[in-house]
């Protein structure tokens, strides 16, 4: 199948979860997850009219966006993050959504160019609850919050996770609710909040009729990564 061809698919995948799921009138933004893809790739769906991107390395990130810099693409940072590269990343990415300590938001908010105007943060949730996984505990969530709020070059605009990687259903069902209510109880205090993060290429579906409003998409887009 062609790029035009699986970027066909993965809309109307997502404009028909968004049609079944009960009362969602808000968007679902696609963000095409390119680690490991061709800046052609990128550029060939930029064409087609994508223009949210997700790297998670950062050094093949900024390579990226330094040749793709003519266009207007809208970067989003989806990887681990090292206090030793916070600079580089605040001052390369739009959106940051695997915010996981005060202190790297800190050193973000610090770093961030003030002509680039606020970076927009997700905070990661552990859904799961696995120990080795990236994300706070919900019950972490509302003092994290209340920390990043205060960040002059930050602003909070949501809740993001990455689930159990498993096909049950159930599983995923339960995990992507918790974190719509997580999300809704959260917007009650912040009103920047308009992003929940959250649904890939196996389990989109799942996500946008709990809720989500933007679906993260690699393999489904691209193709099979490299593995390196
Ligand atoms: C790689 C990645 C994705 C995309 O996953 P696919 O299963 O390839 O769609 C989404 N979110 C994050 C955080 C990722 O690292």
């Amino acid at each position: 199948m062609s790029l035009v061809q699986r970027y066909q698919q993965v809309l109307s995948r997502i404009a028909n979860a968004k049609s079944i799921s009960h009362g969602s009138a808000h968007p679902v933004t696609l963000l095409a997850v390119s680690k490991t893809h061709s800046i052609n790739k990128i550029n060939e769906l930029y064409q087609l009219g994508q223009r949210h991107f997700g790297e998670n390395y950062l050094q093949e990130a900024e390579q990226k966006i330094t040749e793709l810099a003519d266009l207007d693409i809208i970067w989003h940072y989806i990887g681990p993050i090292q206090s030793n590269k916070t600079r580089a990343i605040a001052q390369n990415f739009h959106w940051v959504q695997t915010i996981e300590r005060f202190k790297i938001a800190q050193r973000l908010s610090k770093q961030r160019p003030q002509s680039l105007g606020p970076l927009n943060i997700c905070i990661q949730i552990n859904i799961s609850n696995e120990p080795n996984k990236s994300g706070i505990e919900p019950q972490a969530l509302n003092a994290l919050a209340a920390e990043i709020a205060q960040l002059p070059n930050l602003t909070l605009r949501g809740l993001m996770c990455i689930p159990k990687n498993t096909d049950d259903q159930e599983q995923l069902t339960k995990q992507f609710c918790t974190m719509q209510e997580l999300y809704n109880t959260l917007k009650l205090t912040y009103t920047t909040l308009d992003t929940l993060s959250m649904g890939m290429s196996g389990d989109l579906e799942l996500a946008i009729n709990q809720g989500s409003t933007m679906v993260r998409v690699g393999t489904d887009l691209f193709g099979q990564r490299i593995t390196q």
